[in-house]
């Protein structure tokens, strides 16, 4: 298995830090977490800037706002209906605890497991919310870090937690890592290792 500090480094080395996740507030990036279930980032991007212009870009706000005016603001993501409704979900547990800055009494394995029951959150989106927004060690697996793994032969499973698991046991923890090797592989596949790969010039040729 290729050593996945070295595959950072390379890609650190040609991409630079990430700055992610984008988004300027806590709320704004859960709700990009949320919305980016199953569509591209720039019809998220859409889809948010719809909200901030109605105001709704807060789970405050859509707690209380009309699910029907949220599906419309956030059309352009797809799936709206149910998007709708995963943010209202969000929105309803999130209130209930009392807002993001008291999550932080929690462990982090209570809020996943929690965070998990909300229908709507799935490992990716809960990883994704535990990791940029609170702080907490977990390695987000998403579409381009299963490309990689399989192409890499890091691993043939398509299993969230043994791909998350792999990664978790053979980097450091370390949470700016985690953040950042994540956007690297999200680069990296928008850049070169896309459905068809361009393996003839993309930066980590050299451990295939
Ligand atoms: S494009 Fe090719 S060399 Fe680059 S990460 Fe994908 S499989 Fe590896």
């Amino acid at each position: 298995m290729p050593d996945l500090i070295s595959i950072y480094e390379k890609l650190f080395s040609v991409f630079g830090h990430q700055n992610w996740w984008p988004g300027e507030t806590e709320d704004e990036i859960a709700i990009g977490a949320i919305l980016t279930q199953n569509t591209a980032w720039k019809n998220v991007e859409k889809a948010i800037q719809n909200l901030k212009q109605a105001n709704l870009c807060s789970f405050s706000a859509i707690f209380s706002a009309e699910e029907e005016r949220i599906k419309k603001l956030i059309s352009p993501a797809g799936f709206f209906n149910s998007k709708a409704q995963y943010l209202k979900n969000f929105a309803s547990w999130l209130h209930h605890k009392g807002g993001f800055s008291r999550l932080k009494e929690y462990s982090c394995r209570k809020l996943r497991s929690e965070l998990l029951s909300i229908k709507g959150i799935g490992e990716e989106t809960a990883d994704s919310i535990l990791l940029y927004v609170l702080s907490c060690p977990f390695f987000v697996v998403d579409a381009y870090t299963r490309r990689l793994v399989h192409r890499h032969e890091i691993t043939s499973s398509n299993r969230y937690g043994e791909i998350q698991k792999i990664f978790m046991e053979n980097i450091p923890l370390d949470i700016e890592l985690y953040k950042n090797y994540h956007a690297l592989i999200v680069k990296l596949g928008k850049t070169y290792c896309k459905r068809n790969p361009r393996c003839d010039v993309c930066p980590l040729r050299e451990f295939l």
